[in-house]
């Protein structure tokens, strides 16, 4: 265990997150490398009467694993992966990030559907749910926990398991960081297959009849392929996209990427009648490794920029929505600002709504403003148009929204997400894991009253 205090050198790199927005200073940080260092960072904090933040990769929007005052159960020491490839299983500690998860499986030829970033923490994406690439062939990331070792409120070390506290498995699989803390994930994996990656670019001219061809085409999508994308600066990260036109650079655009997951050979008869039905003004077809798509977009999202972002789900894409996402594109305050939007349902719908605590399956668009900036002294600017868009696209909205997106919502919002009769349950596991809710620095499920 490796405590560090405000004066101790390490203390301030410690303590960055990967939204600049929050500079906030914990009491005591704890640099916990195995459950026994939580089990004594979590004592600590108890009986010095602390609040308990929990840090697993640190990218959460609204940096929940940092506050003031609170002692940080930081696992970000803890990045260990071991895959057993007979039985398809890999054992992931509890800080890893999703490229340290995705390294170990692709060795053996496997793969578990994670998020698109490859250095988000494993933790937090997939206590919440875990949507990606792969999540329409497979599901989310959080229907693979087969089980997980945890550290509860008291101290005590679990293993929530289908045969052992099958409640506290069913509240982790999408309840968030609410029933203590997880130093180890088993996750089932999937077998990987070639991929083919095909990246389309519009015009903002030419995005409502892009955006018309991506909704007839999803409407049919084979589990097999997956496009996601969205409006942004093309061109913004110097030396990237070289392949992009002249014309398009610094201009906002719609670009869609379809990942088909199988033979190459049958690439080009999945991807191009999409293609077909809306002529991009650019795109470029790539085969890249799993661990390179996971990878790709991760210069887009660097630590320590100015991050504000909402989300929502869609009910349709119509052409209501496609004016609304074309203005709010038109209006991008800065180049490394985007409106990302991506077609769901497939495999995540496939799981009943009761096996899991994760909310929404059956909606069928996700949409996420996501503001980047450097300067603080801009912050209303990039703050307000990502409230504006929400409030223009409000009225199309499926209802619900992704609780790892959520950042400043009232705490309703919470049980907004969650619904009444899913809220009940996942609070009268939190009552009987951690009755005095000492793990509430997250978007909180408060212990149901006895
Ligand atoms: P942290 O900030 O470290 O933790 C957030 C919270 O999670 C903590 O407060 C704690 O409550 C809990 N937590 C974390 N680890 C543990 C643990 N081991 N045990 C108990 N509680 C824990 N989500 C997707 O589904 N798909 C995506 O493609 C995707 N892309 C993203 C890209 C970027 C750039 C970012 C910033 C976020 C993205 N997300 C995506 C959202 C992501 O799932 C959440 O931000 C998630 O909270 C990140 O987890 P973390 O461990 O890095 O976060």
């Amino acid at each position: 265990m490796e405590w560090l205090d405000p004066d101790d050198p390490g203390y301030d790199a410690a303590r960055r997150i990967w939204n600049g927005m929050h500079d906030r200073r914990p009491a005591r940080i704890g640099r916990c490398h195995a459950s026994a260092d939580v089990v004594e960072a979590l004592r600590f904090a108890r009986s010095a009467g602390l609040e308990v933040s929990v840090r697993g990769g640190g990218h959460n929007v609204a940096g929940t694993a940092l506050a003031d005052g609170a002692v940080m159960i930081d696992l970000s020491p803890m990045r260990q992966v071991t895959v057993d490839p007979k039985r398809q299983v890999a054992y992931a500690a509890g800080g890893c990030l999703l490229a340290d998860l995705d390294t170990a499986t692709t060795a053996h030829g496997l793969v578990c559907p994670t998020g698109i970033i490859s250095q988000t923490g494993l933790g937090g994406l997939a206590l919440g749910g875990g949507y990606g690439w792969l999540s329409r062939r497979w599901g989310l990331t959080c229907d693979h926990i087969l089980a997980a070792e945890v550290v509860l409120a008291d101290g005590s070390v679990v293993t929530a398991s289908p045969d052992s506290h099958p409640d506290l498995l069913w509240a982790l699989r999408g309840g968030g960081g609410n029933f203590g803390v997880v130093t180890r994930f088993t996750l089932r994996l999937r077998q990987a297959t070639p991929l083919t990656s095909h990246t389309a670019v519009y015009g903002l001219d030419q995005a409502p009849e892009a955006l018309e061809a991506y909704r007839t085409f999803t409407g049919k999508l084979s589990a097999d392929l997956h496009i996601g994308g969205g409006f942004k600066i093309a061109g913004a990260y110097p030396g990237r996209d070289g392949w992009l036109p002249e014309g398009l650079r610094g201009r906002p655009v719609l670009s869609l990427t379809a990942v088909w997951f199988g033979r190459p050979e049958e690439a080009a008869g999945a991807i191009e009648p999409f293609l077909d039905a809306a002529r991009p003004a650019a795109s470029i077809r790539r085969t890249p490794t799993h661990v390179e798509l996971q990878a790709a977009g991760d210069h887009e999202r660097p630590v320590g920029n100015r991050y504000y972002t909402k989300s929502s789900y869609l009910d349709d894409l119509t052409a209501p929505v496609f004016e609304q996402l074309v203005a709010t594109a038109d209006g991008i305050p800065s180049p490394l600002s985007s409106v990302q939007l991506e077609y769901l349902r497939g495999a995540v719908a496939d799981v009943a709504e009761e096996d899991s605590a994760f909310p929404g399956r059956n909606a069928p668009y996700i949409y996420t403003v996501s503001s980047q900036w450097t300067d603080p002294a801009t912050d209303h600017t990039h703050i307000g148009w990502t409230r504006d868009a929400v409030a223009r696209l409000a009225p199309y909205s499926y209802g619900g929204a992704y609780v790892n997106y959520l950042q400043d919502e009232p705490r309703a919002k919470v049980a907004e997400v969650y619904g009444a009769t899913r809220l009940a349950r996942l609070a009268a596991v939190k009552a009987a894991y951690d009755p005095d809710n000492v793990f509430h620095l997250n978007q909180n499920i408060p212990p149901a009253e006895a």
